[in-house]
């Protein structure tokens, strides 16, 4: 942490990253990281299509007799909607799915349907039992890690899971993808499939057992990533991606509304990564997706270095927003101003699957047998 600053002549990634290594020309582990993964985007455009063709006709023969061939997410957001265009016009018969979390704002609700309905797209909305939920963000607020949203993240995964499982749908397609989001930190955020993290923040900060939240059970988490169950298909990465002509098309085509930020189609999302992450602990989620859409070509270094300097809240919109947010987690703004002002922690203070003594080590030969043996891909 005492490292004097430093950013990477590349990207935008900076030493706001303690665990950033950099290299004699300046160039960070992050954007070195990404040229890496993204060898993809080298492949001939007909090379590319034809490895999608091979992984959209096995997703077919997979479905051949079930309901649906893929399971995919829906956030209201751009890349999850553009995904679930694509699914379409490649022919698959996708089931959505949707957390609703109680912060989705009435334009991603809004979004939503206008999108899946002309699709003709089946969705299964999964609804957190609110009275518990706003009980585990609020713990996890205490707890003052960095990613308040590990929660919510968990859950859709396990939405994931459970509609695979439910259905016999081997295939699990989303729109994650490295022109946009390629870039990741793992000091600001670990845990999201920890049932033991989130399960030990709750208790320590409520003294009770979590009854509702879908949380993921460890056998169900070992079995899934050992067999790749349901595999995950980075449909976007396939594609010639354009973020910017994704947005143009959901707007034109399916009277699509923008939010005016990554993620910001939920308040609680927006109003975390936009002020609690920066404000408590001095990061900026900006700067990954900011980095990553320089290292794709979407945005020259300059252009993200004159971004990132605006600031990451609108300063008129704090107020209000802090003030719903308490509201909603049932406090008051001065009791959300105190546990804001608690002491920094880290993933690790905690009881989780990685310090717990036999996951550990369980997990330690998992990684010899993937890296060693390329036990699995
Ligand atoms: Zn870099």
């Amino acid at each position: 942490m005492s490292q004097p600053y430093q950013i990477c002549t590349r990207c935008i990634m900076d030493t706001s990253d303690p665990d950033i290594v950099f290299d004699d020309a300046g160039n960070c582990n992050h954007c070195r990281a990404w040229f890496t993964r993204a060898a993809i985007y080298n492949l001939p455009p007909q090379e590319r299509a034809r490895l999608l063709e091979s992984v959209v006709e096995e997703m077919k023969r997979r479905g051949h007799g079930r309901d649906y061939d893929c399971v995919i997410g829906v956030s209201g957001g751009v890349d999850s909607s553009f995904c679930a265009i694509k699914v379409k016009e490649l022919g698959l018969r996708p089931l959505a799915v949707h957390l609703d979390n109680g912060w989705n704002s009435e334009k991603a609700v809004g979004n939503i349907k206008r999108l899946l309905d002309p699709l003709h797209i089946d969705l299964s909305t999964i609804v957190l039992n609110w009275k518990e939920f706003r009980e585990l963000q609020l713990a996890f607020l205490r707890a003052s890690t960095p990613d308040s949203e590990i929660p919510s993240d968990h859950a859709i995964v396990a939405a994931f899971y459970a509609a695979s499982s439910q259905h016999r749908i081997g295939y699990c397609v989303n729109g994650i993808n490295l022109r946009t989001e390629g870039i990741h930190v793992r000091e600001w955020s670990q845990g999201h499939l920890d049932s033991r993290y989130i399960k030990s923040v709750y208790r320590k900060f409520t003294g009770k057992r979590l009854r509702h939240f879908p949380l993921i059970p460890v056998t169900t988490l070992v079995r899934n990533i050992v067999l790749h169950r349901p595999r995950n298909v980075f449909l976007l990465d396939y594609l010639d991606y354009d973020k910017q002509a994704a947005k143009r098309l959901l707007m034109d085509r399916y009277g699509w509304e923008d939010y005016g930020g990554k993620h910001y189609e939920s308040v609680y999302t927006r109003f975390y990564q936009g002020w609690i992450l920066p404000h408590k602990f001095g990061y900026d989620k900006r700067r990954m997706h900011l980095s990553t859409l320089v290292c794709s070509g979407h945005m020259t270094r300059s252009e993200a270095l004159a971004e990132i300097s605006r600031p990451a809240y609108p300063p008129e919109a704090v107020a209000p927003d802090k003030a719903f947010v308490a509201k909603k987690l049932g406090i008051t703004v001065e009791e959300f101003d105190a546990v804001m002002a608690l002491p920094r922690k880290r993933y690790g203070d905690y009881p989780n699957l990685q310090n717990h003594w036999a996951f550990g080590r369980g997990l330690d030969v998992f990684r010899f047998f993937k890296h060693t043996l390329h036990w699995v891909s």
